[in-house]
């Protein structure tokens, strides 16, 4: 009998090596191999970017498919063996978690996403909701973190907003940090693509696509759509040859890590806040080149950051003035003995701008050259050409504000969190994108495409 199933992974990798998503595609080839029918793109799911437990960037995966319950066994097994295998088992915060559901996702395993995209869920209800209240199995190697991100990997919402991420991989035994790709030509491809984004950041000189790590990731391309990613594959020059790639489905990029608002007294460590505030004194600069200001939230004090990686944010951030009504989205970073409780900044709104006045300087009505009080009430004189004025004060205009309300501030492409919206988007999923795609059908496609796009000539 045919069935529908849902295999989520998470926690296998570590700082040393490894990649959930490289285990994902060995575990798409698996399934390849027992021909099941694919439901959709294997879906990469970021969760709340500040969980602590986190290696890098909070990603886990799930992978839909239909196949006859017959099958399911040997599948299972074949999945626990690549988990073994592949992951870095021996790294103290590797918790590999392995969750199979048989049928539809239902409300509980959906409320898992939905609450851990911005809270901290506990192993021990993670556990519970398994053991109680899941239809299917699930395996663990340790103390079985990875539960938490593979059961919500299962559960994600990708029905109104979604963006796709084509993964290049190198041989996993290569531990280097650089990759050798011609940055140019990623600057010119990303120039031609329109629905491809995020690949430069042109405001630090930086190349997005490529990462640091040990890890067999190769270049990670973020688009729109699937045409998008690939053409951007085939226009960039590599200088290494490729062992495997896959497109994943993906919440990145769509900003869900803020689904509801919080007042300052109800924010905990490590979530991800919306907060509606007043801002309590003009931001500062402090050592390290962060930029902090407090702000007030339903009677509760709370301090505010713009870090250094922020780069030029900080200064946007340094326009805000004291009165400023403001929405500001971070994560919460736990008081420490130099700072109280604070809201690392990712964007902010601005609500209403506070009327600032300042002193006019006034200028010499024949030569436009800087007046000269004469004293108290005795008016002035100008400094070049002497002439005098009877005016008793100087006046008072309002000052010009760098920042405009109703407006969203957010961090630039090298700082941005892989679930930050970046504001361009809005417009391009409006108007470019077709509101129905068969994404099975797309998958289906590109796996029948997948072995030439590997096979791309190393330059
Ligand atoms: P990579 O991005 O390279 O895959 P990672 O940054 O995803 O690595 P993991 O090694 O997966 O990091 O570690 C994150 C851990 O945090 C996982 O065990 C995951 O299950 C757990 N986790 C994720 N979200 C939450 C949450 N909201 N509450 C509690 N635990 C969470």
């Amino acid at each position: 009998m045919l069935k529908e199933y849902h295999i989520g992974i998470d926690d296998t990798d570590s700082h040393e090596g490894m990649c959930t998503t490289y285990l994902a595609t060995l575990l798409v080839n698996t399934l390849e191999k027992y021909e099941v029918d694919f439901l959709d793109f294997p879906r990469l799911v970021r969760l709340n970017p500040n969980i602590p437990y986190k290696t890098r960037g909070n990603g886990s995966v799930s992978i839909s498919f239909i196949t006859t319950a017959h099958k399911i066994d040997e599948i299972w097994e074949e999945c626990i063996n690549l988990v073994r295998i592949h992951s870095d088992i021996k790294a103290p915060n590797t918790d590999p978690g392995l969750v199979l559901l048989v049928g539809k996702p239902d409300s509980t395993i959906k409320k898992v996403y939905q609450d851990a995209l911005f809270s901290v869920i506990s192993i021990k209800r993670m556990k519970d909701i398994l053991n109680k209240e899941f239809k299917g199995r699930f395996f663990n190697i340790k103390k079985g973190r990875g539960l938490i991100g593979a059961s919500a990997a299962i559960g994600v919402d990708l029905q109104s907003d979604y963006t796709f991420e084509f993964i290049a991989y190198r041989d996993p035994d290569i531990k280097t940090s650089k990759r050798a790709i011609d940055k140019q030509s990623v600057i010119m491809a990303d120039k031609s693509i329109d629905l491809s984004f995020g690949n430069f950041d042109y405001a630090h000189n930086q190349l997005m696509i490529a990462p640091h790590g040990p890890d067999p990731v190769y270049v990670g391309i973020r688009g729109e759509s699937v045409k998008s990613v690939i053409d951007m594959w085939c226009k960039i020059r590599i200088q290494e040859t490729m062992k495997d790639l896959m497109i994943f489905r993906s919440n990145q990029h769509t900003g869900p890590h803020f689904p509801k608002e919080f007042r300052g007294n109800e924010i905990k460590p490590y979530y991800s806040v919306k907060v509606r505030g007043r801002v309590d004194s003009n931001p500062y600069l402090i050592e390290g080149g962060h930029v902090l200001f407090p702000m007030v939230s339903n009677g509760e004090s709370i301090n505010c950051a713009a870090y250094e990686p922020t780069k030029k944010f900080r200064s946007i951030v340094r326009e805000l003035v004291k009165g400023d009504d403001i929405i500001v989205y971070g994560g919460v970073r736990p008081a420490s003995d130099k700072y109280p409780i604070t809201i690392n900044l990712e964007h902010f709104e601005v609500q209403n701008l506070k009327q600032h006045s300042s002193r006019i300087p006034l200028k010499c009505p024949q030569c436009n050259s800087p007046l000269k009080s004469l004293g108290l009430n005795q008016g002035f004189r100008c400094k070049r050409c002497e002439y005098e004025i009877n005016e008793k004060k100087l006046g008072y205009q309002p000052k010009k504000r760098g920042l405009y309300s109703g407006i969203r501030y957010t961090v630039p492409i090298c700082a941005q969190r892989h679930l930050t919206k970046p504001i361009l988007r809005d417009t391009i999923r409006q108007f470019y994108v077709p509101s129905k795609i068969q994404f099975k059908m797309e998958f289906k496609e590109f796996l029948s495409i997948r072995k030439d796009l590997v096979e791309k000539t190393a330059i």
